[in-house]
């Protein structure tokens, strides 16, 4: 589909469907519509766009809540250097008086159990970023109750056998009686808690630095050939809230449904491997364009081996080898009709590709590929705030021309 576009001033555009002749104004910035829909009894979400064209932002959404991987500040997302007795991190003194209502004794309860290494089969049940998420969720009282928990399909699928759905659910009631003792709440159902632990196994988005769940942007569903990217970061205007954006990658129409993926690129380019893991993880068997006839299917294995070449991890210290990685991995991302996915995940690979190349002191070459990747992938996918984009900023400043 291709629309015309004619920007009337900065921010306004006039826009014709030359299949329909229609045209309309829009503002660039174009945010999508989040509608509820059922069918078959079973309740799911999505998001629809509005008129827009790629590269523009068509959803924003601040965080519910989130939480901060090791290693980093618990509020604004920088290196810490300073931590309670609980395993909660600040970079400094500051957030730590802005976390001081933390739940202290919840995480600590979980520090602990996570300490104590629990048996290997209990192990595997417990993700321990959920259920610090869900603890701070619950102490301020926020509601997770618009999102999907997909209890009744799991337990529909556990019926028939299906082993993924078993433990899906042994997990939210594993994790469910860790919570409810963490919480003080032994005597009471854990029900609560396993639907909340549910809800942030299919809603909440894991990202470079943590793990964030959003109301509306829980509805984005997954295409192997998605028409727009998430960037999720903590946002500098707006009080260090932990943000997400959507972009499309294309020209929508109105009520297009807004699509991402929910795959690494490892997981997503092999046509065996994305069915497995969306079946195994999100339960459902995709039928996208990207999974149809004519849809793509490359061996990871292809990729693990340009990734170990972009990184120059092989002993042998040379540009050009890093280089030539460099095309190879434009090559076969360049064969890959896997829509928005596609310069996310090449900005990721000319990412360590630039970082190598520094690392070599070839940092004419580093300072192109940082150039290109902003321009052709960065600024277009994911904005200019996202860290990634500000990763090949600085990349393009740590190179000064030679
Ligand atoms: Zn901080
Ligand atoms: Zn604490
Ligand atoms: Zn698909």
């Amino acid at each position: 589909m291709s629309l015309e576009w004619e920007e009337v001033e900065e921010g306004i555009a006039r826009v014709r469907d030359p299949s329909s002749g229609e045209s309309e104004w829009r503002f660039v910035d174009a945010p999508a519509l989040c509608e509820s829909r059922s069918r078959d009894g079973w309740r799911w979400v999505e998001v629809r766009a509005r008129l827009c064209r790629g590269g523009v932002r068509v959803l924003r959404d601040v965080a519910l809540g989130f939480v901060a991987k090791k290693g980093r500040c618990g509020v604004c997302l920088r290196r810490a250097e300073v931590a309670c007795e609980c395993g909660a991190e600040w970079c400094g003194p500051r957030c730590r008086a802005v976390d001081a209502d933390h739940p202290c004794d919840a995480l600590a309860t979980l520090a602990g159990c996570e300490r104590a290494r629990p048996p290997e089969s209990l192990l595997s049940f417990l993700d321990f970023g959920a259920l610090r998420l869900a603890a701070r969720l619950w102490r301020r009282g926020v509601s997770l109750e618009p999102l999907c928990h997909h209890r009744d399909r799991l337990v529909a699928a556990a019926r028939r056998g299906d082993r993924s759905a078993e433990s899906a659910l042994q997990a939210a009631r594993v994790g469910a009686n860790v919570l409810a003792q963490a919480l003080g709440r032994q005597d009471d159902d854990d029900e609560e808690f396993v639907l909340a632990l549910l809800r942030l196994r299919f809603n909440a988005f894991p990202f470079e630095t943590g793990l964030a769940v959003f109301r509306d942007a829980s509805a984005l569903n997954h295409s192997c050939a998605p028409n727009s990217a998430v960037s999720i970061r903590r946002d500098d205007d707006h009080h260090g809230r932990v943000v997400l954006e959507a972009r499309a990658h294309v020209d929508l129409h109105r009520g297009a449904e807004v699509t991402i993926t929910y795959l690494s690129l490892r997981a997503l380019v092999s046509r065996d491997a994305r069915r497995a893991a969306l079946r195994d993880a999100f339960f459902f068997s995709c039928a996208c364009a990207g999974c149809g006839p004519g849809g793509y299917d490359v061996d990871p294995l292809d990729l693990d081996a340009v990734s170990g070449a972009l990184l120059g991890d092989d002993n042998n210290n040379n540009k050009d080898l890093v280089l030539a990685a460099s095309r190879r991995a434009d090559a076969i991302l360049a064969a890959i009709p896997a829509g928005a996915a596609v310069p996310v995940a090449r900005a990721r690979l000319r990412l360590l590709a630039a970082r190598t190349l520094l690392r070599l002191g070839a940092s004419d070459d580093a300072r192109a590929i940082a150039r290109a990747t902003l321009d052709d992938d960065l600024i277009p996918a994911l904005g200019r705030q996202d860290p990634h984009s500000r990763l090949a900023a600085a990349y393009l400043a740590a190179s000064p021309r030679t």
